[in-house]
């Protein structure tokens, strides 16, 4: 199994990736189809806080453990091979929301509102996404105007992993109309029992039931001056600065989505009987094992070299792009191919095949969609052949 290979990870990746597999199996395995009817249990975020698996990417100052993004793909894969939604809202938490928090925060802020997502003991969101934004980040149109010392925000975010669940949130709001969004967009913490905060809705998805995805509106919600991220007009920097890591762990919950599936097929072919045989003894079936044996080996691979340069302090715009866009299309082709593989079991609940198919659907859409990744690769690759 290359995810134990001594040529790809050191001695002590592979003992965490073991610690984080048993508690995986003993704490997350037991409920994972029950908590598929979601929201998943606060109590389970604490237990990932106390094992310190909300803290890798964090400071030691702010609980956390900074063992880097080599630890975080492992915690990502471990636990979205066994409940997608479930990572999905950890990592809303403590990378997407705590990200921003960690390295543009004061040591008050972090102290505040960073420390008890770490702990896992409160749970974190980002507000990017609108009802008319969404790859367009620069196209925003919340809004916050300084009011002596508070910022009043106005506006909406729709799909927002963790929205109703969440104590705080990172928000992106336009502070300086006048300018293009790159330099007038700010970034806030929210407290969300602010008034004029509330929640439209949580929206029905496809997948990932067990995380809770909302539409939130913010309508003069009054915020302390010291609850701005780094400085005005900071917000955007903000925003892209996170990107490179958060992509690099989707690229490895993808891994989990299709590693899963991928072991079903692997022993179901094995076991069922037609035409006298197993079917892996047909190529139909077994050329389907093969490619996604390649597809989750590079797919880990691609991640783990992405991770290795952020870890390294190397910029990986690409690499961080190419891994996810990778990844999550290999994902949805493997969950799609373990299914037919299962035949008309694999369409049934009898297996959670069904439901990682369903979850890694959304991974060419969160987080940047296919087209976008495939925008950003070109221009890397143009920037590598022109300099300027
Ligand atoms: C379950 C779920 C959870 C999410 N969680 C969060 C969250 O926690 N926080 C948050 O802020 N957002 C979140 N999102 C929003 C997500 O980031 C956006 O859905 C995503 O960025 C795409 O935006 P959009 O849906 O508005 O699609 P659009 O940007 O409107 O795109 C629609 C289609 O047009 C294509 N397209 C757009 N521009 C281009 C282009 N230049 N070139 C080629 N094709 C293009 C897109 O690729 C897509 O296929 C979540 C979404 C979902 C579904």
């Amino acid at each position: 199994m290359d995810y134990l290979s001594k040529v790809l990870w050191t001695d002590d990746e592979i003992a965490f990736r073991q610690e984080v597999r048993e508690f995986c199996d003993k704490e997350i395995a037991p409920i994972a189809d029950e908590i598929d009817k979601g929201p998943y249990p606060r109590e389970l975020i604490r237990k990932l806080g106390q094992v310190g698996y909300m803290g890798v990417l964090h400071d030691e100052s702010a609980g956390g453990s900074k063992r880097g993004v080599s630890y975080e793909i492992i915690v990502a894969e471990e636990i979205s091979a066994v409940n997608a939604g479930l990572d999905m809202a950890r990592m809303a938490s403590t990378t997407l929301y705590g990200m921003p928090v960690s390295k543009f925060g004061t040591a008050e802020q972090k102290k505040k509102y960073l420390e008890p997502i770490v702990r896992g003991e409160k749970i974190g969101c980002i507000g990017i996404s609108e009802p008319n934004v969404g790859s367009d980040t620069a196209g925003m149109e919340t809004r916050a105007e300084k009011d002596g010392d508070e910022w009043i925000l106005n506006g909406e975010k729709r799909f927002i992993t963790n929205g109703s669940q969440a104590d705080f949130m990172c928000t992106f709001a336009i502070t300086d109309p006048s300018v293009d969004a790159k330099d007038g967009m700010s970034a806030f913490i929210l407290d969300t029992t602010s008034d004029g905060f509330s929640v439209i809705e949580d929206h029905e998805l496809l997948g990932m039931k067990s995380a809770r995805v909302s539409w939130l509106k913010m309508e003069d919600v009054r915020i302390p001056s010291d609850m701005l991220l780094g400085v005005p007009g900071q917000g955007f920097e903000i925003l892209m600065d996170e990107l490179d890591s958060e992509r690099t762990a989707i690229a490895a919950e993808a891994i989990g989505y299709g590693r899963t599936p991928f072991e079903i097929a692997v022993k179901f072919a094995n076991e069922r009987v037609q035409f006298g045989r197993p079917i892996r003894a047909f190529e139909g079936v077994s050329f389907k094992i093969s490619d996604m044996a390649v597809k989750l080996e590079a797919g880990r691979a691609l991640t783990l070299t992405a991770a290795r340069m952020l870890d390294s302090g190397q910029k990986a715009t690409k690499q961080a792009s190419i891994a996810k866009l990778f990844t999550t299309e290999a994902a949805i082709e493997i969950t799609n191919n373990a299914l037919q593989i299962l035949g008309g079991s694999g369409y049934t609940t009898d297996y959670p095949v069904e439901r990682f198919l369903r979850d890694a659907r959304l991974m060419t859409i969160g987080g940047g969609t296919a087209e976008i990744m495939r925008f950003l690769i070109q221009r890397e690759v143009y920037k590598e052949f022109f300099p300027r």
